[in-house]
């Protein structure tokens, strides 16, 4: 091992040892929570005055094997700085989530997703082994061979077993660029028929793709975005000044190119939060040139977009305008590629909300994982929209409708954001016996919330 290997693992040791030292200090039977300066969760959660864990030690990427290729990261490094680490090596996560601030250890214990997971499916499946500060105090290391139900049964737990503490993740060769190909659709069908075989190919008119994902913006407006890795030097797009990337994929017809650096591929979506950030004046060209370039990223928005909750700005204009208020519709669902068509068709007429982010996902791992049971070696297509609709008679209607077409259609839906399921029905879609044994091995005095209180309670 180098020396500034040696230093970073003393380092990483030292803040274990910390965050055990907090534990330690809560009052006995005292919930443990964490003390963690970003977040992307969208649910909104109970205010507890119980001290956080102490997790200012474990943010860093602790050690990069580029012969395995594998690296040692700690619980709470974000995807930013370990792609900061990485790519130097010529070498990038399997499956880095579009969000810069997201951190390892919640994207897998949360979940996560992007254009590689057609091929390399979800984060947790990259992880060769971690350790986890349990809720019953023990620090456990789980793989596919120690403690297997435990390593299995954490993706999905969102914290509610133990948190994340270290993770060896796999790695992948990133070389510098990436060619773009944005494929437009007329219709979703088409769109649909063209993702399943280049899920099935890997390839699309000839060409090898290694990244895909897509936009809705109309029923008769799609396209499929597609990468392929290059190490062949040229001209490159920059969207973090003043042009912005999902503009840049809409065109009249038939396939329109770009190419990125890698680093600004896997933050293309982050310098405006997809399209959000245009709730925020962001987009438009005079805002833009005065809105500080190192603030165009996603946590300068999601930090406007808590300061707009806490004094309920959103809802005071609309009311100030004569309507009603507004229901909160931020979700990632999954649907079998099968199905796909018709949810987006259903969603296109029942709910005012686009752009629609799609993106196509296969579980590789035939164990598979309980808490969130997707059949491996099948195609789902993730569908990702995030905005606001009018309140209907209930609290959640749209929330609801969405929940009740996604069990019709045999899909999932992740739980970082609003979540109305009735207990039993929350218990049969993710996996509620798995979990409560696994909850009485690891979290036998319940320091920990329940999952269910988390993620539909907003305990
Ligand atoms: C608008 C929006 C868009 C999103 N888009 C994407 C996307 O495009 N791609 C994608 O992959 N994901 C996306 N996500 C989901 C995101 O990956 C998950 O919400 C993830 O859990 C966030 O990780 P975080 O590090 O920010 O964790 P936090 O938001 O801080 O925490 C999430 C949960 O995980 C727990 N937790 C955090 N760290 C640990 C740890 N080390 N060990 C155990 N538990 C922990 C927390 O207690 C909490 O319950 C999106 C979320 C939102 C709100």
């Amino acid at each position: 091992m180098s020396a500034p290997a040696i230093d970073a693992r003393t380092a990483h040791a030292d803040g274990v040892e910390r965050l055990l030292a907090s534990y330690r200090a809560l009052p006995a039977g005292a919930p443990v929570r964490l003390a963690k300066p970003t977040s992307n969760l969208f649910r909104s959660r109970a205010k507890t005055i119980t001290p956080g864990l102490d997790t200012s030690g474990l943010t860093d990427v602790i050690e990069v094997d580029p012969v395995a290729r594998t690296a040692d990261v700690a619980g709470m490094c974000t995807y930013e700085d370990i792609v900061a680490a990485t790519l130097p090596f010529g070498l990038a996560p399997l499956v880095v989530p579009q969000l810069k601030t997201i951190t390892l250890g919640g994207a897998v214990t949360g979940l996560g997703i992007e254009s590689t997971s057609f091929r390399s499916g979800m984060p947790h499946e990259s992880v060769r082994e971690l350790d986890i500060l349990t809720g019953g105090g023990e620090l456990v290391t789980a793989s596919a061979t120690r403690h297997p139900g435990f390593y299995r049964g954490f993706p999905n737990s969102y914290g509610t077993l133990g948190y994340a503490v270290r993770l060896r993740i796999e790695l992948e060769t990133a070389p510098p660029f990436v060619e773009l190909r944005h494929v437009r659709f007329h219709a979703l069908a088409d769109l649909v028929t063209a993702m399943e075989r280049i899920v099935e190919t890997g390839r699309f008119d000839g060409a090898r793709v290694d990244y895909l994902d897509g936009v809705v913006f109309s029923a008769d407006e799609s396209y499929l975005c597609l990468g392929a890795q290059t190490a062949e030097p040229g001209p490159v797009s920059d969207y973090t000044r003043q042009r912005i990337y999902y503009r840049s994929i809409q065109h009249d017809d038939g396939v329109k190119t770009d190419r990125l650096t890698i680093h600004d591929y896997l933050w293309r979506w982050d310098a405006d939060w997809f399209w959000c950030s245009e709730a925020f004046g962001a987009q438009h060209p005079v805002v833009r040139r005065l809105w500080p370039r190192r603030h165009r990223r996603s946590s300068s928005y999601a930090a406007l977009m808590r300061l707009e909750r806490r004094f309920d700005i959103g809802d005071r204009l609309e009311k100030l305008h004569g309507r009603p208020p507004r229901e909160r519709v931020i979700q990632d669902i999954e649907v079998p590629i099968g199905r796909s068509a018709e949810f987006l068709e259903w969603f296109l007429a029942t709910v005012p909300i686009e752009p629609i982010w799609l993106c196509p996902l296969r579980l590789r791992d035939d164990a598979g994982w309980p808490l969130y049971p997707i059949p491996p070696r099948e195609t789902y297509v993730n569908v990702g929209f995030w905005s606001t609709v009018p309140v209907g008679a209930t609290d959640g209607a749209t929330n609801r409708l969405i929940e009740q077409r996604v069990s019709e259609l045999d899909g999932h839906k992740s739980l970082y954001s609003d979540a109305f399921y009735p207990r039993d029905e929350f218990d049969r879609l993710y996996g509620g016996d798995e979990y409560r044994a696994l909850k009485q091995r690891y979290d036998p005095d319940s320091r920990l919330l329940d999952l269910y209180a988390k993620a539909v309670q907003r305990r």
